[in-house]
């Protein structure tokens, strides 16, 4: 039997599965992952200091340090002095990915929501995600709603990717959703369960599965400083999710070697009973080097993909730690042990 379909968006309402307690004013912990963001820190913190208290019944804001070079870990040690604000400076840069984990491991609310400090994500959009989990949802994503403000190249290559992804699975990874997005507790714990380090987080969250409903939402322009994720990382962060979230490139492998095979069985008996019938005047050097060339750039390639998927394994099987903390900083609503 098949889990349901993580973008599924028919939520059903309270109690139509009973299986849903009341939900009614949770305690929310803002996850934020930081890289060189002092100043847009500085214009993101208030806004959620004022808003978070008129959400919530507690609130915390967990700030994870992600190896800045700039005063971002001032910034965040200054605001951990005040209640509520929570910063975990990790040792050097891990990555967005480990950076969201350090987060989610440090919160403590009923309630999650992991938001870029760049003011991207809009702080205005935390409600309706309240009250669509307030509904019966456990994962509310947002969604951009159009991608007009990325370059074609960008545009056609991620949807390559999805198309890639989600070819033969269960669970489908929804696109155009990011990070930005509220989760319930349960959701949150079954996250955080899941042992790997190759940390493709879109794909970690679809398949956990859960109620999931979609925010269209417009992201906002980055305030100040540039996006971390240059042409070269995206490549590197899809061919790691494609890699921890798909095995069919590997079917694919074996499936065009064996239909090479077959070709050169029946063009070897072909040639036998040429052979046999007229002889051989010994011409077709073309031939030879080209299927030479051929076969050998193929196995390469294959050998390519076998490879990304052994580098996988052999960072797996290290199992180091996701991520170092430098220093642990400020009290939130206090981290209950599992
Ligand atoms: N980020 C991070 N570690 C990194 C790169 C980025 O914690 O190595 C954070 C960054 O501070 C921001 C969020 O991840 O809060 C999204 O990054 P960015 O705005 O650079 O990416 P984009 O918006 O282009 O996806
Ligand atoms: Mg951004």
């Amino acid at each position: 039997q098949n889990p349901p379909r993580s973008t599924d968006p028919h939520v059903p309402l309270p109690g139509e599965d009973g299986l849903l307690p009341e939900r009614g004013t949770p305690t929310l912990s803002c996850v934020i992952p930081c890289h060189n963001e002092a100043q847009n820190l500085e214009l993101l913190l208030p806004r959620l200091a004022e808003l978070l208290p008129t959400l919530s019944r507690a609130w915390e804001v967990v700030l994870v340090d992600d190896g800045s070079r700039d005063a971002t870990a001032a910034v965040i040690a200054r605001w951990a002095r005040q209640p509520g604000f929570v910063g975990r400076v990790l040792s050097r840069n891990f990555g967005k990915e480990a950076a969201i984990t350090a987060g989610l491991e440090a919160a403590a609310g009923e309630v999650v929501v992991i938001m870029d400090a760049d003011l991207q994500h809009p702080p205005s959009l935390i409600e309706p995600m309240l009250a669509h989990w307030r509904e019966g949802a456990d994962v509310v994503y947002a969604v951009r709603s159009h991608r007009d403000d990325e370059a074609w190249v960008k545009r056609v290559g991620t949807g390559v990717f999805y198309r890639l992804l989600n070819a033969f699975d269960r669970f489908e990874v929804p696109e155009g959703a990011g990070d930005f997005r509220l989760m319930d507790r349960g959701a949150v714990d079954a996250l955080l369960q899941l042992p790997e380090r190759n940390r493709f987080m879109k794909g970690l969250y679809a398949w956990v599965g859960f109620r999931a409903v979609p925010l269209p939402y417009v992201p906002e322009a980055r305030v100040h400083g540039r996006s971390s994720f240059s042409f070269k990382r995206l490549l590197n962060l899809s061919l790691a999710g494609l890699t921890s979230f798909t095995t069919w490139p590997l079917r694919i492998v074996s499936v065009v070697g064996l239909l090479v095979a077959l070709v050169g069985f029946l063009y070897g008996g072909f040639l036998i009973i040429q052979y046999l019938l007229w002889g051989n005047e010994v011409s077709g050097w073309t031939t030879i080097v080209v299927t030479l060339m051929l076969f050998l750039g193929l196995q390469m390639v294959f050998l390519g993909i076998i490879g990304e998927y052994v580098g996988r394994i052999f960072e797996e099987v290290k199992g180091r730690p996701l991520y170092v903390v430098h220093r642990a900083l400020g009290r939130g609503l206090g981290r209950r042990e599992p």
